[in-house]
């Protein structure tokens, strides 16, 4: 697991309309270092699609659907963990990351996508912006993440995996893990 340890909490997916912006979300969660997210609102089939990518690439990754965000959040507090909201209102994120990670405590860090509540601004122990300029949430998320743990996310050994990907210049190389440990390996190009 990568320090500090991260969790993802999604807020204002909208039905059928976000399905895929969130579905981008959980994978960049996954992939650039975080251990799971909560999805307030997101549909099963949401959550289906992040653990396939769990199920064939590894994890461990962990999705909830959750119906209220003020749970997620104080259960997190409550724990002793740090809430770091992403919005462009917010401060610079490098004028904080070096104190949100020498903190060395968990980290719950919020994504939005229309309008987020103003409480979020409140109960957040970090408003931080990736950039004073509206983008997307699944683009704010990896910024941070990669600066938090300035790429070390990318050396993350993912276990169980049943597909991995043997860096090329060209085409497409993917090894089955089960085949490689008979001693044969598959090769898609
Ligand atoms: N007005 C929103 C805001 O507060 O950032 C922009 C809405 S944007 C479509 C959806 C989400 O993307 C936001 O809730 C925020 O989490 C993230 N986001 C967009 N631009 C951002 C930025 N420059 N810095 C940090 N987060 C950003």
């Amino acid at each position: 697991m990568m320090k500090p340890q991260c969790w993802v909490l999604r807020l204002g997916h909208r039905f059928v309309r976000d399905d895929r912006l969130t579905t981008h979300v959980g994978l960049v969660a996954r992939a650039f270092g975080a251990s799971g997210i909560s999805i307030v609102g997101g549909e099963e089939s949401v959550k289906a699609s992040i653990d396939k990518v769990t199920e064939r690439w590894g994890g461990p990754f962990t999705v909830e659907l959750v119906e209220d965000w003020r749970t997620v959040i104080k259960r997190w507090k409550n724990e002793g963990g740090v809430v770091v909201h992403l919005t462009m209102y917010g401060i610079p994120v490098d004028e904080v990351i070096d104190e949100i990670r020498s903190a060395d405590r968990k980290l719950l860090v919020i994504v939005g996508a229309e309008k987020v509540p103003k409480e979020v601004f409140y109960e957040a122990d970090y408003n931080v912006a990736i950039g004073n300029q509206p983008h997307s949430e699944a683009a704010a998320l990896a910024i941070f993440l990669d600066r938090l743990y300035r790429g070390e996310e990318f050396k993350t050994k993912f276990n169980n995996s049943k597909l991995r990907i043997m860096p090329s210049s060209r085409g497409k190389k993917v090894v089955s893990v089960e085949e490689r440990i008979g001693g044969e390996n598959e090769d898609r190009v």
